[in-house]
């Protein structure tokens, strides 16, 4: 250990690592097991420690922000840019039943099915309503038939 502060000595670790990626790596390569071991173990022994910690991270606006990027990347392929993009462009409205999104009116992400384009956000009524018409551009002439029928 070449530090007695714990401090010190985890900021040189830290260098190491920044200073040689492929070494760390390596060296995390061979000792998945023990390492996954470890961080098992810590996590059963400080159990109300890691959640009060985890809700301290979760907590911060930039790391929030960050979370929503990953998902909207991985689920619909857009940027959190694009979403507040159109969300302005939007007057944060649903642009079909014109009601305002809320806590409990949130905007979903409309796409076009065959394509994955990105069109605009939508309720979840009309949303769900949307994707029957992009199903069967047909759908709405039925669906104003069968509401009409008697
Ligand atoms: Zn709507």
């Amino acid at each position: 250990m070449p530090y007695a502060d714990p401090k010190k000595n985890l900021a040189c670790k830290l260098r190491w690592q920044k200073a040689h990626p492929e070494n760390f790596k390596r060296y995390y390569e061979g000792h998945k097991k023990l390492h996954q071991f470890r961080c098992e173990r810590w996590l059963k022994k400080n159990k109300s420690r890691y959640q009060a910690l985890r809700k301290k991270h979760r907590a911060r606006k930039d790391i929030k922000r960050a979370e929503r990027g990953y998902r909207l990347k991985a689920l619909y392929g857009i940027t959190v840019e694009q979403f507040e993009h159109m969300f302005k462009k939007q007057k944060g409205r649903c642009p079909l039943c014109s009601r305002r999104f809320s806590k409990t009116l949130r905007p979903h992400i409309d796409h076009e099915h065959a394509s994955g384009r990105f069109r605009g956000l939508l309720c979840a009524t009309d949303n769900i309503c949307l994707a029957s018409l992009d199903r069967d551009r047909t759908w709405g002439r039925k669906a104003l038939k069968y509401i009409g029928r008697k």
